[in-house]
């Protein structure tokens, strides 16, 4: 891992952080500048860099974060107004946090 990764450090709790959920493959908790009324991040313990750096090893890991992410929208009751769920990959897709993560968003109007 590299020494300076946020997500690091809220994932092994170096930085305080509220977790919605937590299992043994990943840690949910709120975006710090939302985009949404509801804005999620779903975070795995691993650190892996993008989408890019998947490795077939990892597919249980998205599997179980996107599994996650649908979850979190029926705790949060943006299941049935609708959701959206997307990685953005590397610099020019949007990416910032270079530990992947997927964001959930939604709380919308119906
Ligand atoms: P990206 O643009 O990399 O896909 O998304 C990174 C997201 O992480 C952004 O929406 C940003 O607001 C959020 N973020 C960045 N730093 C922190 C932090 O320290 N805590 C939390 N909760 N969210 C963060
Ligand atoms: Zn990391």
């Amino acid at each position: 891992m590299p020494s300076d990764c946020i997500f690091c450090k809220i994932v092994n709790k170096e930085i305080p952080s509220a977790f919605l959920f937590e299992n043994d493959a990943l840690v949910v908790f709120k975006d710090i500048n939302p985009q949404a009324p509801v804005h999620l991040l779903i975070v795995p313990r691993k650190h892996i860099r993008s989408i890019n750096d998947l490795k077939d090893e990892d597919r249980s890991i998205i599997s179980e974060m996107i599994f996650s992410g649908r979850n979190m929208a029926k705790t949060f009751k943006t299941d049935t107004s609708g959701y959206k769920l997307f990685f953005n990959v590397e610099k020019g897709g949007g990416q910032e946090v270079f530990h992947l993560h997927l964001h959930l968003i939604g709380g919308f109007e119906k």
